[in-house]
């Protein structure tokens, strides 16, 4: 399937990877319909002209008819999630998504979609393979036998495997993406959902406007990751849209880094030094975590390889321009709830 000549609608269109990719697909000549997301629209990330913007609540059944309305290709992009200060103590909010995944399924089904995308993640993966900050990249079979993360990961999985039997059930093509971190500019930084990318360019910064050369950091900075640059995110997510892939894939980056090594980063790109305060008791996730991108290469010939150091440069500045301007009145710094650093 080309995504040209469909009609797309985007949920969940409001926030990070979802304003990106509408935006995306546009610029490469697709017709998408539709942005739904349930914020109020002053508090999407971005909002592009000419398609419908719609706020609607989609964990309802009715929000989700109206949603896909008239398209033939549905993104679901939409969930309750943040970073692991927020998914560690919000497991039911988490779980709740799965109303937003089986109502758009349902409503999909009804009026004849023909192709769903749903938004999977890196925290299905078996947690016992994750225990060491050695990490060994996760192959899409490591998901079973399942002990997803808790909450979040029970979601996604669950959600994985709903799109799987509708598609054999009731023929409605489904594609799934796990991603792995993704990050970049125009998305949270702030306020208890932000990632550690976004959260550690916005502690560097602070520190450094505030003269107070310290650094919080959540667990003993030795967990390893690997972070995905927005770009690649959108161009992989149409990619796997349009293929024939009919299994969960690992859509992440390889370039793997310890959370100490992302903070060396960032203060290299920062020009300073900081004190590094290490929070032991704070959630800090699995211990390792990287993605065997085997599997992507081999279907699409194709995967993330924007350098670490040139996404976070282009993030930290983004990030650096907003808390100088002072973005309160943005949208972008919401007040710090109690599960924030
Ligand atoms: P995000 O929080 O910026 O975007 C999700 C959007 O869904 C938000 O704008 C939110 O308002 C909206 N939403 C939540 N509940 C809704 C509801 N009931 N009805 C309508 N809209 C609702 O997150 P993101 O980083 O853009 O992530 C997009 C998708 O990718 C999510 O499904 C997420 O779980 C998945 N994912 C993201 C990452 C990552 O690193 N960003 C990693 C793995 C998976």
């Amino acid at each position: 399937m080309r995504l040209q000549g469909q009609r797309v609608v985007v949920c969940g269109g409001g926030g990070f990877i979802g304003g990106h990719l509408v935006k995306y697909l546009r610029d490469n000549g697709v017709d998408v319909i539709r942005a739904v997301d349930i914020k109020p629209r002053e508090e999407w990330y971005q909002e592009s002209d000419g398609l419908e913007n719609l706020v609607l609540d989609l964990q309802l059944k009715e929000a989700c008819l109206r949603a896909v309305q008239d398209g033939t290709v549905v993104v679901n992009l939409a969930a309750d999630m943040g970073g692991m200060g927020f998914i560690e103590n919000n497991k039911a909010l988490c779980m709740l998504s799965v109303l937003i995944n089986t109502h758009l399924l349902l409503a999909s089904r009804e009026a004849g979609v023909e192709r769903f995308f749903f938004s999977s993640s890196a925290c299905v993966y078996n947690g016992d393979k994750q225990k060491s900050s050695q990490a060994i990249a996760l192959k899409e079979e490591d998901a079973y036998p399942a002990f997803p993360e808790d909450g979040y990961g029970w979601e996604k999985l669950f959600g994985e495997r709903m799109c799987r039997h509708f598609e054999e059930d009731f023929g409605i093509e489904c594609r799934v993406a796990r991603y792995h971190n993704v990050y970049g500019p125009l998305g949270t930084y702030a306020g208890g959902r932000e990632k550690a990318p976004a959260a550690i360019c916005r502690k560097v910064i602070e520190a450094k406007l505030s003269g107070n050369d310290q650094i919080e950091i959540w667990g003993d900075g030795e967990q390893t990751r690997s972070f995905m640059y927005i770009d690649d995110c959108l161009k992989g997510t149409a990619m796997i849209i349009e293929s024939d892939i009919r299994e969960p894939i690992n859509l992440g980056s390889s370039e793997l880094v310890t959370i100490n090594g992302l903070v060396d980063m960032v203060e290299d790109i920062a020009g300073i030094k900081l004190k590094r305060n290490y929070k032991l008791d704070a959630p800090k996730g699995v211990n390792g975590r990287n993605s065997d991108n085997s599997k992507i290469r081999q279907y699409l010939s194709w995967e993330p390889s924007i350098r670490l150091r040139d996404g976070m440069e282009r993030t930290y500045r983004w990030i650096e321009e907003q808390i100088i301007r002072g973005a309160e009145g943005s949208g972008y710094l919401a007040p710090t709830p109690a599960y924030s650093s």
